[in-house]
């Protein structure tokens, strides 16, 4: 469980700080628990402690999940993908004052397969949030968010450093991995997946990584580019994307598989990696990643 003490000691130190951003992405398998603890940090109205104190009346209504400057917001269907109709309810429901509170606090579970309409209507409020208005976006990797939409955030995560050298080593691992993807070469990417098996942390990062080259593959199907429109965002987004993203391995990708194969592969890489974070066993995890990617 040191994981989850991490994202969790990470987080606590954001509350004390008192500088709380308008949005926190956390990255976690333990996020809806990570996020009802910092949505009610934000409410409590105990001072000179460490917040939440658990038992002001405002925490109190926070855990009983009445609070009404609360609000979760889930996506629809099976997938429970986030919609554009429910992005945009969101943003007419952030324009209203809050009732209780100072601030007004939106858990947001972002699940990858939620449609980048959504992603970019969600970005348009990101980017030009009312004062008292907190966003949290929930989430099991912070690659299935668009670029864009993960610059306006601090990120809390379960996973150590994110520009690290050991980051930069899996990235490439991944970019190789996904080059014999694309070369149609089930073989050598069986072999790269299984020299990761003892590494589960690094593992993890590299099933990150692949997620985020496929999502920019399937993205360049659906024609979708960072924003040319807003300027700002697009200047965030092509920061990140050189931290995130291989354009010419993403290029390849796209040459070579559908959009819907593209898709299925960077949820496969994701069910890959939750299943790690969940014990699953490293042989089977590669097996059922390499299944999904070459008999889809
Ligand atoms: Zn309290």
């Amino acid at each position: 469980m040191s994981d989850f003490s991490l994202a969790r000691k990470r987080l606590d130190l954001l509350i004390s700080s008192g500088r709380l951003p308008n949005t926190v992405i956390i990255e976690s398998a333990e996020g809806a628990a990570l996020a009802a603890r910092l949505a009610s940090a934000v409410v409590c109205v105990q001072p000179d402690v460490q917040k939440p104190c658990g038992s002001c009346p405002q925490c109190k209504k926070a855990k009983a999940s009445t609070h009404p400057d609360i609000v979760e917001i889930r996506g629809s269907g099976t997938t429970g993908s986030l919609k554009v109709e429910a992005a945009r309810d969101l943003r007419t429901d952030a324009y209203v004052q809050p009732n209780d509170s100072d601030r007004k606090v939106y858990i947001i579970h972002w699940v990858q397969g939620s449609t980048d309409q959504a992603a970019n209507a969600l970005l348009k409020l990101l980017e030009e949030p009312p004062a008292y208005a907190m966003f949290i976006l929930v989430c099991a990797s912070a690659a299935a968010l668009l670029p864009t939409v993960r610059s306006r955030g601090v990120l809390i995560s379960d996973y150590a450093g994110d520009t690290s050298v050991q980051t930069a080593k899996y990235r490439k691992k991944a970019v190789e991995i996904a080059s014999a993807i694309a070369a149609g070469d089930g073989y050598a990417c069986l072999r790269m997946l299984k020299t990761l098996e003892k590494d589960r942390s690094g593992y993890k990062e590299t099933l990150s990584a692949l997620c985020g080259l496929f999502s920019a593959a399937f993205r360049l199907w659906a024609g979708i580019v960072p924003s040319g429109s807003n300027s700002k965002a697009a200047a965030l987004g092509k920061k990140s994307d050189k931290e995130f993203q291989e354009p010419e391995t993403a290029n390849q990708l796209k040459s070579k598989y559908s959009a819907s194969r593209l898709a299925g592969m960077a949820a496969a890489a994701q069910t890959a990696r939750d299943s790690l974070d969940r014990n699953a066993s490293g042989s089977l995890t590669t097996l059922l990643l390499a299944e999904t990617i070459f008999n889809a």
